[in-house]
């Protein structure tokens, strides 16, 4: 794990499992008002690693921004399945998602980007996705979203 912290914001880079044992946990998280999480290199996210995480961004200062960069594709399932993963005032920046190949099986792993992919609902308007055509490397045949887009993108929707 490598952080850089200047006056209130604080810029993490994770690596590796999110569990019991994982250092982020001891970042005294209400000292910031702007965290950003780089989480590329995470690699999973255990039980524990959900309550820990939990537990941790509950303690966030009022008013603070949480920023997920390039978050796996785990990562965001987590976001979409467990009410409060992120707190109301976060955003994911970028993720990655899987593509596959009909035609030849190949599977292609794309990062998605807030403002170019899709759009977070904001003031009564909805979130929006615009996804890529995204071109087989082997075949050149159109890939096909490995995932369910409307449950992926959850978490574009309002916060209530
Ligand atoms: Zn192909």
């Amino acid at each position: 794990m490598i952080q850089k912290a200047n006056g209130d914001a604080i810029e993490v880079i994770l690596e590796g499992p999110i569990s019991e044992k994982t250092e982020i946990f001891d970042i005294k998280i209400q000292n910031f008002k702007d965290i950003k999480l780089n989480m590329a290199k995470v690699t999973f996210i255990n039980s524990i690693g959900v309550k820990n995480w939990i537990s941790w961004t509950t303690r966030m200062a009022t008013g603070a921004k949480l920023t997920l960069e390039e978050c796996p594709y785990v990562i965001v399932n987590q976001v979409n399945i467990v009410h409060g993963f992120v707190p109301k005032n976060s955003v994911i920046t970028s993720f990655f998602a899987p593509f596959l190949c009909d035609a030849c099986s190949h599977e292609q792993v794309l990062k998605l980007e807030n403002g170019v992919h899709y759009k977070y609902a904001q003031n009564q308007l909805p979130h929006e996705v615009n996804l890529p055509e995204v071109i087989c490397a082997k075949c050149g045949a159109v890939m096909e979203p490995d995932f369910m887009v409307d449950k992926t993108f959850g978490f574009l929707k309002e916060k209530t």
